[in-house]
């Protein structure tokens, strides 16, 4: 069975084919532009192709609860042209497959429990660090949707004692919500350079990160009870975050939970993802099995 798939980035789209064993056929991308653009080439590559239903994880906010009107849809979003664009019916009118829509996030933690990191937990998170952050949220086998979708990204996290004090944050909505702490974003601004050049050793910009990602990933410890907690995207490519963000969420529990993968192998539950490049597509792949 061949089954069609969309990882649906702000600057990007990568699209391709793959199987329900999780192997990646082939694989494009194409540059985000008007939604009319975008998906005319979509469309057309999966008009020729022979595939049963589509998978598409998205960039967000978006409709992710099916039997609504707005499932499939980019929500408000300052995105220039997206708003209120609908996957599900502008690739159905060159392709009439089922599709279904979901978070790129949450696409990403189901792939990673069928065939990456996680595989076989029905309980874990995933928690994107890029330009922004997002975090998909899988409970008992089922991706968590609600009146939307998690937003975990703009919690609201304790200020580190030496945080710079006119740092206000770069969250348009919040200010200093954890996207405007620990977002790549946010990373170049208060340090006043490109993210990818702080240099590993810099006295306090990854003691500062480490410590607002322990304090998301030591909340959804207390929500929602994961087996395994998942840091990828761009910022997390810095592999030497991890210790800290074990040491704090250590700190931040301090012995409150009671278990050998918090206590002995903390290194073993806050983890990298393994899917690699093609952790978009098999997550969107996974969205449809
Ligand atoms: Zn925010």
């Amino acid at each position: 069975m061949l089954i069609g798939a969309v990882e649906a980035g702000g600057t990007k789209f990568v699209y391709g084919i793959g199987n329900e064993k999780g192997k990646v056929i082939e694989r494009f991308s194409t540059p985000t532009t008007k939604p009319d653009e975008t998906f005319k080439i979509i469309g057309e590559y999966f008009a020729s192709k022979d595939v049963e239903k589509i998978g598409i994880g998205s960039f967000g906010p978006i409709g992710v609860s099916p039997n609504t009107p707005t499932y499939g849809e980019v929500l408000k979003t300052p995105k220039p042209h997206w708003q209120g664009a609908n996957f599900i019916t502008e690739i159905q009118k060159y392709k009439n497959v089922p599709i279904i829509v979901d978070t790129d996030v949450n696409a990403g933690v189901l792939g990673e429990a069928i065939w990456g990191v996680a595989k076989g937990l029905k309980n874990c998170v995933y928690i994107t660090i890029g330009t922004g952050i997002g975090a998909g949220v899988l409970v008992g086998g089922k991706l968590v949707h609600g009146l939307l979708h998690p937003e975990a990204g703009h919690f609201q996290p304790k200020r580190h004692k030496e945080e710079l004090a006119d740092f206000k944050g770069v969250c348009p909505f919040h200010g200093d919500c954890l996207e405007g702490l620990a977002s790549g974003k946010s990373l170049g601004e208060r340090w006043q350079m490109n993210g990818a050049d702080i240099p590993p050793d810099h006295p306090q910009a990854w003691e500062l990160e480490g410590y607002y990602l322990a304090q998301a990933v030591s909340n959804f410890i207390l929500y929602t009870s994961p087996e395994k907690i998942i840091l990828g995207g761009g910022v997390m490519h810095n592999l030497h975050l991890f210790p800290i963000v074990h040491k704090h969420v250590k700190q931040l529990l301090n012995g409150y939970i009671q278990h050998d993968q918090l206590l002995e192998n903390i290194h073993t539950y806050i983890v990298p993802p393994q899917l690699g490049d093609n952790a978009g597509l098999l997550g969107s792949i996974a969205l449809t099995l």
